[in-house]
């Protein structure tokens, strides 16, 4: 089976995933406007006709941004929990009913080929979710947004084949930078991100043979980079001496520009 997995956008300015086989594709999350999907998705050769469906987290805008366009002019149907779509649906964010599907956490459903499985995360939203998907043998775990790893989301995370995870802030950039300390605190805690060496700390616990692809996700603009990502992994493996297999790959995702297409083939 073909599998292909690719971030349109991932960061605190907009977030938005492509998980595709060879017939259908769906997204995670729309945290960019409709047409930037458009585009994006163009340029791979990818049709919006084939997107059966866009799974959402929670409703904060760097989700949901483009979600209103794409359910009513593409009419893409959208996947979330009856407390996520409460929170969503205000009169400035009117969705289709049509497009409006109702998803229970930890019960698995079937869409375009994929058996999809929505776990609850710790994160400032009135709910939020990540969301553990199957193709075949290959599983994907997306856990953008969550202030620690808690018991329920640690197997779902384990579990995956490629894991798209947060690395969204460096501790000392945040605690320099100019963000008020209520702000600070939101972020450190345990219902706001996850910085690099908490996420580092249980890559190094957790990594498995099992484990090819690790994609660093939702990267902070003003308080990370991609080089601190990666000292923050590398430091701690060097220190675990845990040293990578040839066959598994780190990719730091960009902010507002697609990465690379990952392919995962059976
Ligand atoms: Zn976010
Ligand atoms: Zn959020």
């Amino acid at each position: 089976m073909k599998l292909n997995f690719c971030s349109l956008s991932s960061g605190s300015s907009g977030n938005c995933y492509y998980l595709g086989n060879e017939f259908h594709g769906i997204l995670i999350d729309a945290g960019i406007s409709a047409t930037s999907i458009r585009k994006f998705l163009k340029n791979m050769e990818i049709s919006m006709q084939t997107i059966m469906g866009v799974l959402v987290t929670h409703n904060h805008i760097d989700h949901i941004k483009g979600l209103d366009v794409l359910t009513r002019k593409y009419s893409i149907p959208a996947f979330t929990t009856n407390k996520i779509w409460k929170s969503i649906l205000t009169p400035q964010k009117k969705i289709p009913r049509d497009s409006i599907r109702e998803i229970t956490v930890k019960q698995k459903f079937h869409l375009a080929g994929f058996d999809i499985e929505a776990f609850p995360v710790c994160h400032d939203a009135p709910e939020t979710i990540g969301f553990h998907i199957c193709a075949g043998d290959k599983k994907i775990t997306i856990a953008t947004d969550l202030g620690h790893i808690c018991e329920t989301a640690a197997p779902y995370i384990k579990a995956a084949n490629l894991l798209v995870i947060e690395s969204n802030y460096d501790d000392q950039m945040l605690l320099n930078g100019k963000y008020p300390y209520f702000l600070k605190a939101r972020i450190k805690s345990d219902h706001g991100h996850l910085g690099n060496h908490q996420t580092s700390a249980f890559l190094a616990d957790n990594i498995s043979d099992n484990l090819s692809v690790i994609c660093l996700a939702h990267l902070s603009k003003n308080n990370n980079t991609p080089e601190k990502v990666l000292q923050s992994l590398e430091l701690i493996f060097s220190e675990r001496g845990i040293i990578l297999n040839g066959q598994q790959r780190i990719s730091i995702l960009n902010r507002n520009v697609p990465g690379d297409m990952i392919s995962l083939n059976e």
